[in-house]
């Protein structure tokens, strides 16, 4: 949380709270959770606490509001990363509603609210059909069967931008029929992808990765390839020693991919981008 977020398509994050419950495969290994029990917090699961912060952290996306207006620039804040907005928890109802509030009074930055809850949408927000235009709704489709579950609910809510994380990437999707849009329906406009981080993450088959940016492509959806995570396609220039598994694409061609961990995989991710293979 804070200023000048490490996720490289947000400028901010803000968390309302932090703590969560998990929902689908993408939660298995969820880094919040990691994170806060190495800093000692128990605030995971249906019972546990959640952790909630000081006015002074409220203000803190005020001030971006103001310094996006005077620069002229308009900022994007990733909430949250550290829970789910739309957690199914009546006690955080007062925070959502500071939340709204919040969001309603910074114009100058755009709001980028990712969940693994859209059937929640409805209930805990409270724009209807009339989205504030600096809302960017989003949902995570790790697997064709959340794609399937969640897109569809993401798509009845009119917000200005709808977005779709595939992250972490843990099976092959396909997004086409949300990406073309029919008579009355909203569309996907915004797609990123990347793959698992940490010592337990999942490998991510590139042939994955490259049928949803060719899927993006075809569709002229915006497609961001975040990172490989802890796996990526084997090269030349990899080092001895690091652990190799093979894997088979949809064309029953074999491929190897090699584990390099979080950095490497992140400063390789340009191989998707821009060379296409
Ligand atoms: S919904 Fe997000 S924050 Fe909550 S457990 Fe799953 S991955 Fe973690």
């Amino acid at each position: 949380m804070g200023k000048n977020s490490a996720i490289e398509w947000t400028h901010h994050t803000f968390n309302p709270w932090w703590g969560c419950v998990k929902v689908s495969a993408g939660c298995k290994h969820c880094y919040a959770e990691t994170w806060s029990r190495r800093v000692g917090l128990d605030i995971w699961g249906a019972r546990g606490e959640r952790r909630f912060f000081s006015d002074a952290h409220w203000r803190e996306p005020i001030r971006w509001n103001a310094e996006a207006a005077v620069a002229g620039i308009r900022r994007r804040v990733f909430c949250a990363s550290m829970a789910d907005v739309f957690e199914a928890r009546n006690d955080l109802d007062l925070v959502r509603e500071r939340l709204w509030t919040l969001i309603e009074n910074t114009p100058a930055l755009d709001w980028l609210l990712l969940t693994k809850r859209p059937e929640q949408i409805a209930e805990k927000a409270p724009w209807g059909n009339c989205w504030p235009p600096n809302v960017w709704l989003g949902t995570t489709a790790e697997n064709q069967l959340w794609a399937n579950r969640r897109i569809p609910i993401l798509l009845e809510h009119p917000a200005v931008v709808r977005f779709v994380s595939c992250e972490p990437f843990v099976g092959h999707l396909d997004l086409s029929r949300w990406m073309i849009p029919r008579k009355g329906e909203h569309r996907i406009n915004w797609v990123i992808a990347g793959g698992e981080s940490g010592s337990k993450a999942r490998p991510m088959n590139p042939e994955w990765v490259r049928s949803l940016r060719d899927q993006c492509q075809r569709a002229k959806v915006a497609f961001h390839f975040k990172q490989w995570g802890q796996w990526c396609p084997d090269r030349s220039d990899t080092s001895d020693g690091a652990k190799r598994m093979q894997i088979v694409d949809s064309f029953g061609k074999t491929s190897t991919i090699v584990r390099l961990g979080t950095a490497i995989g992140a400063f390789m991710c340009c191989c998707v981008g821009r060379d296409g293979r």
